[in-house]
């Protein structure tokens, strides 16, 4: 079969979701809702599951693609608008968040605060009807409409039939607002307010609009295939937060401890759930039990919720992994060239350098945890490195952790710096208490500060210190005669900074001895001529040994970052050298051998460090 011949895999979420909608497909038990007539049309096998993320994936099975009245499952939408619109406390005045445990047409009010009890029953959702914004009846209806379509991220349409159905028998609806009325809960024209309320019921969507309607929710109110706005990020929590006490009627308490995901369920058979920061839900099957929620909408949410360990309050301790892993700076070094002088000294004093390898989502636990890390780290050793570059989404409590511990770093005795700092304005207090000396772009040049902090302290020769050409591995512990002659046919090179001191791809006929001043070795790095610092080299280092073994050319440019004196030693030279002194050709191929072989233990030391 030809490549293209094969069909699309399946995602593995739709095939998941066939199987919950055949688990649940034999549930026959309840009744489709026959007190509003046009309702009672349904066909009672209808079945559609849907998921939608909040990347704006959708997932959908069965009668997905079935449209249905959303019924009350518009109320935690028109809510948040009335939040929107109004704010929280005005909205209060008209509409408490507290459960009644009574069904969801109940006449029940709060009398002690004079209003209804939560948005999600009627007499609360008709009392926040009455604030859907707007001058007259029809602006106001479209824009309820218009609410509703941003949610789904399409136009949605009013299905005038069942709208006229509803009012024709909504007696127990105008039986409610006329209670709501004559206590002064509601203001304006009660016939208006409750022709918007049948309004906002008689909306016609499919599983796959519910999901995405649900999906802004959990995407603290951003259409995620539209990208448009349909609520606040501020009123997003408390629609949830009502849905999640109020929204399944006087079945809520139960829900809420059984699957424990907000949700809202109208008299159409759907279900609407929201598992915040994650995905939307829906489901719909007309037949309905006892209290008016779908039996095999609540029996599906049930099952998707156990397998997936959704309940929200299901959360397992998170945080302790947020250390990957503690380095020592005996055994991971940076990428600077140091002297032989230089390296024994951090072999002796690395230890004192600690680097926290951070990984994982920085929340409050996690970066709590990692704050407590980096002050132990900070009791054992004097030279701390933060290291983020691991670290996954860091939110503003993570932030505010690591602003305190930048903070309470700032002085005292040792010193804590950090690589990989999210950039983003949460960080911005973590980036100004640390100061511009502690942060660093990446672990490498924050751990080559704590080097040199550390040779310092230990009186070794320090970075910049200028160094003779006998301090090089290369030509240590030569006979002065010997080192003085090849000393004497060096040339001096200087360089400014930028200066490039050796080139890629230029034949490798010289071996240079750093005497002073700074440079690193680069390699180019994709296109736009960027590069990346693979290793720094100051006085005691030098470049280009190899050659003197295979000749051949350049493998990457050496650039000078501060003026820098190199002595020059022409390969030529050196093997004429070589030629009449056999004793140096001897020290030169021993100091080349010992110091491979230091490069090559420190390797398998720092890969040891890595992997353990
Ligand atoms: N329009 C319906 C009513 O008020 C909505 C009820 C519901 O879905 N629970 O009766």
């Amino acid at each position: 079969m030809p490549l293209d011949a094969v069909p699309p895999a399946r995602p593995a979420l739709e095939t998941y979701l066939e199987e919950v909608r055949a688990a649940c497909l034999g549930l026959e038990s309840g009744a489709v809702a026959d007190y509003i007539p046009e309702l009672a049309k349904a066909d009672p096998s209808w079945f559609g599951l849907a998921i939608a993320t909040t990347d704006g994936a959708v997932f959908a099975v069965g009668d997905c693609d079935q449209p249905f009245t959303i019924q009350s499952v518009s109320k935690p939408f028109v809510y948040g608008l009335a939040l929107d619109t109004l704010g929280r406390a005005q909205v209060m005045k008209h509409v408490g968040v507290e459960p009644t445990g009574a069904a969801f047409n109940a006449t029940l009010m709060d009398e002690e605060n004079n209003r209804p009890f939560n948005p999600m029953v009627n007499a609360g959702a008709i009392a926040v009807s009455a604030l859907i914004p707007g001058e007259g009846y029809a602006a106001r209806r479209a824009a309820m409409r218009d609410l509703l379509s941003r949610y789904a991220g399409r136009e949605l349409a009013i299905d005038e039939t069942v709208f006229h159905s509803e009012r024709d028998t909504g007696e127990r609806n105008r039986t409610i607002a006329a209670i709501m009325r004559q206590a002064r809960m509601l203001d304006g024209d009660p016939d208006e307010i409750l022709d918007l309320y049948f309004s906002q019921c008689s909306v016609t969507v499919t599983c796959r609009d519910l999901a995405l309607m649900a999906a802004t929710l959990a995407n603290g109110g951003v259409n995620p295939r539209t990208g448009v706005r349909a609520l606040s990020a501020q009123s997003a929590p408390d629609v949830l937060t009502v849905m999640n006490s109020c929204g399944m009627y006087n079945y809520a308490g139960e829900w809420s401890y059984e699957v424990g995901i907000p949700a809202k369920s109208g008299v159409s058979g759907c279900i609407a759930a929201v598992i915040p920061g994650q995905i939307g839900i829906a489901a719909f099957s007309p037949r309905l039990d006892r209290v008016g929620n779908s039996v095999r909408a609540i029996a599906a949410c049930k099952r998707i919720a156990e397998d997936f360990g959704l309940h929200v309050f299901k959360t397992p301790p998170r945080g302790e992994s947020v250390v990957r892993r503690t380095l020592r700076g005996d055994a991971v070094r940076s990428k600077r060239q140091w002297s032989p002088a230089q390296q024994s000294a951090l072999d002796a004093y690395g230890g004192e350098i600690r680097i926290l390898e951070a990984q994982g989502g920085l929340f409050f636990a996690s970066a709590e945890r990692l704050v407590r890390a980096a002050t132990a780290a900070r009791g054992e050793a004097s030279h701390v490195i933060l290291d983020l570059r691991r670290t996954a989404e860091a939110d503003a409590a993570g932030a505010a952790l690591l602003a305190r511990l930048a903070r309470d770093t700032a002085t005292g005795p040792g010193s804590l710096l950090f690589a990989h700092v999210p950039a983003g304005d949460d960080w911005a207090s973590v980036r100004a208490a640390a100061g511009a000396a502690r942060l660093f772009a990446d672990r490498d040049s924050a751990l080559e500060a704590c080097e040199a902090a550390i040779l310092a302290a230990h009186a070794a020769p320090a970075p910049d210190d200028p160094a003779p050409l006998g301090a090089a591995a290369l030509f240590r512990a030569l006979p002065a005669p010997t080192l003085a002659a090849l000393d004497a046919r060096a040339r001096r090179m200087r360089f400014a900074p930028g200066d490039v001191i050796v080139r890629e791809g230029d034949p490798a006929d010289s071996v240079l001895a750093i005497l002073s001043g700074a440079a690193s070795v680069r390699l180019a790095a994709g296109e736009g001529g960027r590069s990346v610092r693979i290793a720094a080299i100051g006085p005691g280092g030098t470049i280009g040994e190899l050659a003197l073994l295979d000749g051949g050319v350049r493998s990457a440019d050496v650039v000078a970052d501060a003026p820098t004196t190199c002595a020059v030693l022409s390969t030529d030279d050196l093997r004429s050298l070589m030629a009449g002194d056999p004793s140096l050709a001897r020290a030169l191929t021993a100091n080349l051998a010992r110091d491979l072989a230091a490069r090559l233990r420190a390797a398998n030391r720092e890969i040891r460090a890595l992997e353990a």
